[in-house]
């Protein structure tokens, strides 16, 4: 397939991403001669992936239009990577839930943290924003959470004009996100950083981050276990900023975003968890976080090392499946986790696996 002239352009040998495994050559042909409404073209949305061989996915969205316009690439990508046999069909289920805490003593959970992506409707997506329009969503985002009633009352910090140390500072503090990475780079989501970016952070540990990968990532966070209380603070701050803003959304694709792994529900809901036995052994953490649908990042976020065996494990599919259930299947793979982590600090670290 990667032979043929032209496509060979496109991907290079070593590329091991989706997007390279179905994009056919006749296919790149045919799609390449389009081009979106906002401008976005098929060279665009690839251009990470041929940079970056590494590339899980390679593909990203300029706008909601390219999932249609490219739906012959964007499809076969979108049913990979959620698990997706049949029909691509969006679930959405925001029922609050009241689940005991997965770690009740605290000594395995450092935090939890939901986040969900959105994006404005009738805009284009980061990979393909024009200054002026980034800095147009920047203000009416801003405008939509500065009217937020309590518990979302809060401040925007915008950072615009600050340099890469106090950028890095204010991360910590949780008032500002880093530059993204070559990933993002490659897509063009990261140019012109860091202006018309910012973060709204509310009294109650609750924030939505301006222009980082989407227009929105609205994010709330407990340093607990309490998957229940972070959900259903998120089910809230949604229903509150959809009152005053719009979002792109398909009836089958759900929730549309610049990355086609977080389309649908665009939920990633997490902990960090400390676990030094099973960090011994990694087959059976992985074995035990896929068979639930969860997936493993480093404690710095995706593609990072993880340090002090602090885990991020998270949902791994976002279409397909309502919030309330990936919640309920979180709590029920991170209880699972935290049991065989139990079981071996009883059988000691020098105990062959069962
Ligand atoms: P996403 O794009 O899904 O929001 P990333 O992997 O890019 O996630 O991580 C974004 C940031 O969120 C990183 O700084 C990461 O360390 C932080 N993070 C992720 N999960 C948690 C968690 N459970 N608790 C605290 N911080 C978290
Ligand atoms: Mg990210």
């Amino acid at each position: 397939m990667k032979a043929d002239t032209g496509f060979q352009q496109m991907f290079p040998d070593n590329a091991v991403s989706l997007a390279s495994r179905f994009l056919t050559p006749s296919l790149f042909r045919r799609l390449s001669k389009l081009k979106t409404a906002t401008g976005f073209t098929l060279d665009q949305a690839i251009r990470s992936g041929r940079e970056n061989p590494d590339s899980d996915i390679g593909i990203y969205a300029g706008d909601p239009e390219s999932y249609t316009l490219f739906q012959d690439i964007f499809d076969p990508v979108i049913r990979a990577c959620h698990r997706i046999s049949g029909p691509i069909c969006h679930v959405s289920e925001l029922r609050p839930l009241d689940l005991d805490g997965p770690d009740p003593e605290g000594r395995y959970i450092l935090s939890t943290r939901i986040r969900i992506a959105r994006n404005l409707s009738g805009y284009a997506f980061t990979p393909n924003l024009t200054p002026g329009i980034r800095q147009v969503a920047e203000q009416r985002i801003k405008q939509a959470v500065a009217a937020l009633p309590d518990p979302f009352k809060g401040a925007y910090h915008a950072m615009g004009g600050l340099s890469p140390e106090e950028i890095s500072a204010r991360a910590s503090a949780g008032t500002a996100f880093l530059p993204g990475d070559r990933f993002q780079a490659g897509a063009g989501i990261t140019r012109g950083f860091p202006a018309s970016r910012g973060v709204f952070a509310s009294h109650d540990k609750n924030f939505v981050w301006i222009n980082e990968e989407d227009q929105l990532r609205i994010i709330c966070l407990e340093k607990n276990g309490s998957l229940s209380l972070v959900f259903n603070r998120l089910i809230l701050a949604l229903e509150l900023l959809g009152r005053s803003l719009s979002f792109a959304w398909d009836p089958c694709k759900g929730y549309l975003n610049a990355c086609p792994t977080n389309i649908g529900t665009a939920m990633r809901a997490g902990v960090h968890i400390r676990l030094p036995g099973l960090e011994r052994q990694p087959d059976r953490l992985n074995e035990l976080a896929s068979s639930h649908g969860l997936q493993i990042r480093g404690t710095r976020g995706e593609k990072t090392a993880v340090s002090g065996a602090v885990f991020d494990i998270s949902n791994r599919f976002r279409l397909g499946i309502g919030e309330t259930r990936l919640i309920q299947d979180l709590h029920s793979g991170i209880t699972a986790i935290i049991a065989a982590e139990k079981q071996l600090a009883v059988s000691g670290p020098g105990s062959p696996e069962p």
